[in-house]
């Protein structure tokens, strides 16, 4: 079933129960107020019949009662009222003309008043039947008034079979406009749907259109243009990755393949061959870290990557990480300065924060002159960790980029500085997996400060 015939279906059912209750309080409002008026009318009767009436020790007798005289009493074709007076063995003692030969019906067992409806003469009465008391509250017999139904039915009949004409052709009218209502509310769906219809890979810069009033509509197709950026985003950034990392791959493959061409040329010597293998070996450790580092960001970004918090000894973890470097900082003669207190913990993940603190000190180690200096420092205040050096530094039109992946300050310059543009990305990403601060501060020539804000 359609939206529309749906909404349309839902509401007109409603509809319905709320017209057919609305239809049964009018109907019974008119029903007991017709009968009300009858009833009236019969006790007005009554109150007339009663002043006249007359009795003595033996019962009620016949007398003149001038009420009988009047029209209403006489025929019986318009508006007629029959009245009768029956001793208490329900016997006739008189009546009104009209009545003729007939009887109103009496029930001898009645105490009180009672109300029937029943047919008399072909034509449908109400009758009142009342008791008639002497002075000593004994029953001498009953008074019956009977007036004619005849108008009060027509009068329901035809309100009946106006509510029941009008009942269909009202939910009719109601399913119509709610249809209608309906299309013209979900109109801008149907140009959502055939908008994004329109929308796929090669053509992910589209954008779905709003609609003219700020209604939830419009909030639904914000949202789903907010999704569209974030996917057209990635799926670039995707492209990107594949394209960096092919080119980055391409360069060790490329040098493997040379060298080992060359090596194969002619018969060499045994160190000619040992030389040439040893730089196949160092390029393929280069091809190596790059698939590491990938992988490594690609763990991180899919969140198989979890962080378990403890405490950490800050001081002895820089140690070990020192150890580790210790011959590549001795061949740069790098002065190593550590000011952080030996029994500092940190409340982090040990593994992760090894990885990002090792980042920083490769790098720190790698952009560093012979004889540069390496400092930890830590602040207590601000429960900071900063990682300095006084190397080549980071133009600052570079700052905002360098944590992005595969981004490397000016290539040709690092040329010789062996990398993959990756360490920072995976150290960035690794310090929001533990709600840590990254950041940096660097001025050309002069060096570079990375902090670590716990
Ligand atoms: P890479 O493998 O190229 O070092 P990173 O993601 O670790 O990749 O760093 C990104 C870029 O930031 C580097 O290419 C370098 O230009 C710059 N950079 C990072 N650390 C330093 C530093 N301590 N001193 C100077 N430049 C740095």
């Amino acid at each position: 079933m359609k939206l529309i015939n749906r909404v349309a279906f839902f509401n007109t059912i409603a509809a319905a129960a709320t017209t057919l209750v609305v239809f049964g309080v009018i109907y019974f409002v008119v029903y007991f107020t017709t009968y009300r008026h009858l009833d009236t009318l019969i006790q007005k009767e009554r109150d007339d019949v009663f002043e006249q009436i007359k009795w003595d020790s033996s019962g009620i007798y016949p007398t003149l009662i001038e009420e009988w005289e009047e029209k209403e009493h006489r025929q019986v074709e318009v508006n007629p009222i029959f009245l009768q007076v029956a001793d208490k063995q329900g016997r006739s003692i008189f009546k009104s003309i009209n009545l003729q030969t007939a009887h109103l019906l009496f029930d001898t067992t009645l105490v009180y008043n009672k109300y029937i409806n029943h047919y008399f003469k072909g034509q449908k009465i109400r009758q009142g039947q009342f008791a008639i008391y002497n002075d000593k509250a004994q029953i001498l017999g009953y008074l019956g008034v009977a007036v004619s139904q005849v108008e009060a039915e027509l009068l329901l009949k035809n309100l009946g079979l106006t509510l029941l004409i009008s009942f269909p052709i009202l939910i009719f009218i109601f399913y119509w406009a709610t249809s209608f209502a309906a299309s013209r509310g979900i109109s801008p769906i149907q140009q959502l749907i055939d908008n994004t219809r329109s929308i796929d890979v090669h053509h992910m810069e589209k954008r779905l259109s709003l609609p003219a009033h700020q209604d939830e509509i419009y909030q639904l197709v914000t949202t789903f243009n907010e999704l569209l950026n974030r996917i057209e985003n990635n799926l670039k950034r995707e492209k990107q990755i594949t394209a960096n990392v092919s080119h980055e791959l391409r360069t060790p493959l490329a040098a493997i393949r040379g060298t080992l061409e060359v090596l194969v040329r002619k018969p060499r010597e045994p160190e000619q061959y040992v030389q040439k293998i040893q730089q196949v070996i160092a390029e393929t450790i280069k091809a190596n870290h790059l698939l590491d580092q990938l992988l490594n960001l690609a763990r991180i970004e899919s969140g198989q990557v979890q962080a378990v918090k403890e405490p950490v000894l800050l001081n002895s973890l820089i140690m070990d990480l020192k150890k580790h470097w210790q011959n590549e900082l001795d061949e740069k003669q790098i002065h190593f300065e550590m000011n952080i207190p030996p029994q500092l913990a940190v409340i982090a993940d040990a593994n992760l924060l090894e990885l990002i603190i090792s980042n920083l000190l490769s790098n720190a180690l790698k952009y560093s002159p012979q004889q540069g200096t390496i400092k930890f420092d830590w602040n207590e205040n601000t429960c900071t960790l900063a990682v300095s050096d006084h190397g080549t530094g980071i133009p600052p039109e570079h700052l905002p980029h360098i944590f992005d992946p595969f981004y490397r300050v000016d290539v040709s310059r690092n040329s010789k500085i062996p990398g993959t543009g990756l360490g920072l990305s995976i150290a960035k990403k690794l310090a929001d997996l533990q709600h840590f601060a990254l950041s940096v501060e660097s001025k050309e020539a002069i060096g570079t400060s990375f902090y670590l804000k716990f």
